[in-house]
């Protein structure tokens, strides 16, 4: 008796290994992968800057009801090297590039904002001599005393 129970328990269709996990678990599972960060960038919390080419134990996932194309998009979860904060980034299948989530700029906007930094000080720099004419005489002077070109 207890013999046939274990028998018709093998054969149960309730062990239809299609049936079971239910697949929306499976679809958002998350797994460790070995990567490379795919581009420049920087850490928000510490400065740190990742440089391209650096490797990782990423987790990685499916972002859930977005594609491009019918080309599945991922996201990526790494850890910053100094303070450990974790930063995510996507593929961009759109623009073939990564779009990072949180947790960190891509380098060329921290060199984008460097830029504009300098520009800040150097018009404001600009508009301080044009307010000062005993500077901006100054400057000329040295100017002209170097147009000179000695004697
Ligand atoms: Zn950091």
């Amino acid at each position: 008796m207890s013999e046939r129970k274990v028998l018709n328990k093998y054969y149960s269709p309730d062990f239809d290994p299609s049936k079971i996990p239910p697949m929306k678990l499976a679809k958002n599972h998350q797994y460790t992968v070995r990567l490379m960060a795919p581009f420049n960038m920087r850490c928000k919390t510490c400065g740190e800057y990742i440089y391209k080419g650096k490797k990782f134990n990423a987790r990685k996932e499916d972002v859930e009801g977005s594609d491009y194309l019918g080309i599945r998009i991922y996201r990526f979860y790494i850890k910053c090297t100094r303070c450990l904060q974790e930063i995510s980034f996507k593929t961009d299948p759109k623009n073939t590039d990564y779009e990072i989530e949180a947790g960190a700029t891509m380098n060329f906007m921290a060199l984008k904002l460097a830029e504009e930094q300098a520009k800040r000080e150097e018009d404001e720099k600009n508009e301080e001599e044009a307010s000062n004419p005993m500077k901006l005489l100054e400057k000329r002077t040295q100017q002209s005393k170097q147009g000179a070109g000695g004697s």
